[in-house]
């Protein structure tokens, strides 16, 4: 960059970044230098980010342009870095970059994201590294997100209340604030919030609540502060915290340390911006987190992030259309058949497809081929899922099937039982951590009391799922232990506390609840009541055991083939649900159990 650089604007700095002009970039904390490519006549340029560029790194990759990060001023391009100032600044150049090394080290190694992260550290501590996107645009539109209707459909109320703001000022409405994004990694939260702001025309702050933990203390809560003061400027905008459990984590949890402190006092202010403003000024905080479960209670108060929207992992269909979206670039050959590669990838997220679609195009390149053909696809699972699998994500086909017969036991097993509960919905759509697969049943109407015959029918449907192993893989799986502890939990109490039982109308309730003076108010229960008690548990799991495998049995058929169907479309709802479970037929003991026991 000896050949005297030019100043540019940022903005069409970045349209030449995108038009691919660009040959090599130096990116430092207060400048970026570029240069053009010869055929577009290898001028350099200097230009100054008004603010960071959140995705300045991928918008580089995807472009294939060069670039080196400095966090150092020693090399000039316009000659200001001399005596005090120059020390000024290597200074601040220090604490930049030492929070890059901590930033990096956090990363894992993973330079890609240090590096991106590390773009935002530069002089100013004090100052919200959020950034935005110049032209209040991210670029990021609802056709960019696939497989995730119900979430987009969400948040299309909120691309209204952003772009329309007035139609519900005028009626009165109050905007919520708050919205925050659930879900497991990857099944795109970040781009959904990208999209919002996209598709409303706003600009789009960010911050991710990791970068707060390693900050000194009283740093990440000033940079709260300025975020929502800058957003309010900017209105109507967005705020987005990716992250929140990094910051959002339940407080006063253990012994108080610098980390904690930080993170507590973070989360303080962020609290209290959170109820400084509302919706209708413009700002909407969107947030994201795959662990909601350990956020402070506090963050989901009313007026606060009151709304919650849930972004899962597609089934098929849904994995089909992201593939489709991510296929748009890249040239296809004739016999690759984006359908039967859905079908392939059950338990895949957005970002292992897009991840998948990208090895598949490297395959072909590597071969030499015009075009990605199927069999680079069937190498690029391969070789996600072998990724996939050390996070134990993906199912072994067996366990497929056993996941599958399972939750079918427990359908049909639930189609017979009264007590007005539906089977609406099975999936075996791996969910979250925990569930493999999951049988949703819902009740027709509110209900306060358990009838006995009732009672009998929920522990037949929770050991249905097991009974289904047995009968039909003829092994039987750990995948059913919740159901075996709620079926026995249910039993007992019918027992210790309805009084269902031959011991009759006593409560027997064996872990009742301590004073603090340690006084209980259980009553004292005899060893051989205890026995007694458990003996009936027992019986009472047996039988319902025993007629859940009878009904199976019974319907052994109508098991295999339903079983067959949901592993061929992994989610059975709807009428072809219901026509199912209309099938199931009733083996002629079933009513005097239900009546007698
Ligand atoms: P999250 O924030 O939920 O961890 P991201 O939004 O960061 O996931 O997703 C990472 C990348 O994976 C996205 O940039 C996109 O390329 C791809 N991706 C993830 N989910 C989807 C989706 N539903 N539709 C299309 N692409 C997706
Ligand atoms: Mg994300
Ligand atoms: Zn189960």
């Amino acid at each position: 960059m000896k050949t005297a650089a030019r100043p540019q604007v940022y903005s069409k700095f970045v349209q030449q970044v995108q038009a691919s002009q660009v040959q090599r970039v130096t990116i430092r904390p207060n400048q970026i230098e570029y240069t053009l490519k010869p055929e577009f006549g290898g001028q350099s340029y200097y230009t100054q980010p008004t603010d960071r560029h959140d995705d300045l790194v991928s918008l580089l990759q995807s472009h294939g342009v060069e670039f080196t990060t400095l966090t150092d001023t020693t090399t000039d391009t316009n000659g200001t870095n001399a005596g005090i100032l120059g020390l000024l600044l290597s200074l601040g150049m220090m604490l930049g970059a030492f929070a890059w090394l901590l930033k990096l080290n956090k990363a894992g190694g993973g330079v890609g994201s240090g590096m991106g992260s590390g773009l935002g550290v530069g002089l100013g501590v004090g100052r919200s590294n959020a950034r935005t996107y110049s032209q209040g645009k991210t670029g990021v539109t609802f056709a960019d997100v696939a497989g995730v209707d119900e979430a987009k459909q969400e948040l299309q109320e909120v691309v209204d209340f952003l772009a329309n703001g007035d139609k519900y000022r005028k009626i009165g409405a109050k905007i919520p604030k708050g919205v925050l994004l659930v879900g497991p990694p990857g099944t795109g939260k970040t781009l959904l919030a990208k999209a919002v702001a996209g598709e409303a025309g706003v600009p789009f702050l960010s911050m991710s609540g990791s970068e707060f933990v390693e900050l000194f203390v009283g740093v990440g809560a000033a940079r709260v502060r300025d975020l929502f003061s800058r957003a309010k400027r900017q209105a109507p905008c967005i705020i987005f915290i990716d992250e929140l459990d990094a910051i959002g984590k339940t407080r006063g949890g253990g012994i108080p340390n610098g980390g904690n402190d930080e993170r507590e006092q973070t989360l303080n202010q962020l609290l209290t911006e959170l109820d400084g403003f509302d919706g209708n000024e413009g700002v909407i905080l969107l947030a994201a987190t795959n662990r909601p479960e350990i956020l402070d209670p506090a963050l989901r108060r009313p007026g606060r992030f009151d709304r919650q929207v849930l972004v899962d992992r597609p089934d098929k269909s849904g994995r089909a259309e992201i593939l489709r979206v991510h296929a748009q670039g890249v040239i296809l050959g004739e016999d690759v058949d984006l359908d039967a590669i859905a079908s392939q990838t059950a338990g895949f997220a957005g970002a292992d497809l897009a991840n998948l679609v990208n090895e598949a195009a490297l395959m072909a390149a590597r071969n030499n081929r015009q075009a990605v053909l199927m069999a680079d696809f069937k190498e690029a699972i391969e070789r996600v899922v072998a990724g996939l699998e050390k996070r134990s994500r993906i199912l072994t086909p067996l366990e497929r099937q056993t996941v599958a017969y399972h939750e079918i036991g427990h359908a049909l097993v639930g189609a017979l039982m009264p007590g007005h509960h539906k089977v609406t919905k099975i999936s075996i759509v791996p969910r979250g951590l925990a569930a493999l697969g999951y049988t949703l049943q819902m009740p027709e109407t509110d209900r306060f009391l358990l009838l006995e015959d009732e009672l009998r029918g929920q522990l037949a449907t929770l050991l249905g799922g097991r009974a289904a192993e047995e009968i039909s893989l003829g092994k039987i799986s750990s995948g059913a232990s919740d159901d075996i502890q709620k079926a026995t939990d249910l039993a007992e109490r019918a027992v210790t506390q309805y009084g269902m039982s031959h011991l009759g109308p006593v409560a027997f309730e064996k872990n009742a609840a301590q004073f603090i003076d340690g006084s209980s108010t259980r009553r004292a229960i005899s060893a051989e009541v205890t026995a007694e008690i458990d003996r009936q548990v027992k019986h009472s799991l047996d039988q319902a055991y025993a007629m859940a495998l009878a009904i199976l049995r019974l319907n052994r058929n109508l098991l295999e083939a339903a079983t067959q169907v949901l592993l061929k479309q992994e989610v059975l709802e709807g009428e072809p649900l219901q026509a199912i479970l209309a099938q199931v037929q009733a083996p002629t003991e079933l009513q005097a159990w239900l009546t007698n026991g």
